[in-house]
């Protein structure tokens, strides 16, 4: 008998599970509770359950929460660790501290099947979705889980492209029974792939950030091939158009790379994709692997976007960049720690 992973079922899943040897909802809860909220890695520690539960549970499920590979810390203090799947899956997370705020960075699959020209994942190769528990996992798992304040889907992979399991592992975050994180404080990356954005908008409360890096569809295409199939065109107008809940947020992920995507006629064209919507602009340095001669634009080309955006009436700010000495900044995850 194939024993289930706790970590990744809702308590309505694990009463499921404990409802047939006559356990009640409360102790469904309990369970979540330990799990989720208390980090608790092992059945017998599970708190406010009876002893014969425990004994159960042995019987017919696992914890399935376990601990990383290996880590490494950057300059800026921020963390980068490598996890391997019970099925050998190896995908990696970030841990970004920054006062208040403390954010992860998580991955939802081993590698991705995109293929962005620019991103070290997508050379990585594509090894496999992650389920939601492992998804989960990845906030629980680490030292400083106590200490999290906000989860990003931006690690490796294409969370559209592995949808039920991202929205499962929304649902646990932002549940009370669960990490109780609020919605608010959780983004989910894509680079546009349509149906899965639509279902996300509908089925999910969380934030959503689509990476453009061209506004024109010719270019945006040479680098994120998914262009050819879902023009960016119709997934921002269905962005502009979809009624949004307060104090949700969409946004455009804008990595910019000197004379590249960072000309006047450029800033034009981000201005006219995004007249009259509340869709706010990240501006991202771009990180060069090795033999790359692209690089970042500058600092003050990055500014005068920022200005010309924010004075047409678009939201812009300028995202301070992470880890980019461990290779854990935006683009660079390819499980290439070494254990
Ligand atoms: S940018 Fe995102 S979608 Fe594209 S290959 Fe990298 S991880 Fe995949």
């Amino acid at each position: 008998m194939i024993k289930k992973s706790l970590c990744g079922l809702n308590t309505d899943e694990i009463f499921d599970l404990i409802g047939p040897l006559n356990f009640t909802t409360s102790h469904a809860v309990s369970i979540s509770n330990s799990i989720y909220k208390k980090g608790i890695s092992d059945i017998s520690q599970i708190a406010k359950i009876p002893y014969r539960l425990k004994e159960e549970l042995f019987n017919i499920a696992i914890m399935g929460t376990y601990l990383p590979l290996a880590s490494e810390v950057s300059s800026d203090k921020s963390v980068k660790y490598l996890f391997r799947s019970e099925d050998g899956k190896e995908f990696e997370t970030v841990y970004i501290p920054d006062n208040k705020r403390n954010t992860v960075c998580v991955s939802t699959q081993s590698g991705c099947r995109m293929g962005c020209s620019f991103c070290f994942t997508g050379k990585y190769g594509f090894r496999g979705n992650l389920t939601a528990g492992e998804i989960v996992n990845q906030i629980l798992a680490i030292p400083p889980a106590s200490k999290v304040t906000h989860v990003v889907f931006m690690g490796m992979g294409e969370p559209m492209d592995n949808l039920e399991n991202v929205l499962k592992a929304c649902s646990i975050i932002t549940a009370e029974w669960g990490l109780a994180i609020s919605s608010r404080n959780i983004t989910v990356s894509t680079v546009g792939i349509m149906p899965g954005v639509e279902q996300f908008l509908q089925r999910s409360d969380c934030n959503l950030t689509l990476s453009l890096f061209s506004p024109f569809s010719e270019e945006r295409r040479e680098i994120i091939p998914v262009e050819n199939q879902f023009p960016v065109q119709d997934i921002i107008e269905m962005m502009k158009n979809f009624p949004l809940k307060k104090k949700r947020r969409l946004s455009l992920a804008y990595v910019m790379v000197k004379n590249l995507n960072d000309t006047d006629s450029h800033l034009e064209g981000l201005k006219s994709i995004l007249k009259g919507s509340k869709i706010r602009v990240n501006l991202l340095s771009y990180h060069p692997g090795n033999n790359d001669k692209n690089c970042s634009s500058p600092a003050e080309r990055m500014q005068f976007f920022k200005h010309n955006l924010i004075i047409s009436g678009i939201s812009a700010s300028i995202r301070k960049s992470r880890g980019a000495d461990i290779s854990a900044a935006c683009g660079l995850l390819a499980a290439g720690l070494k254990q």
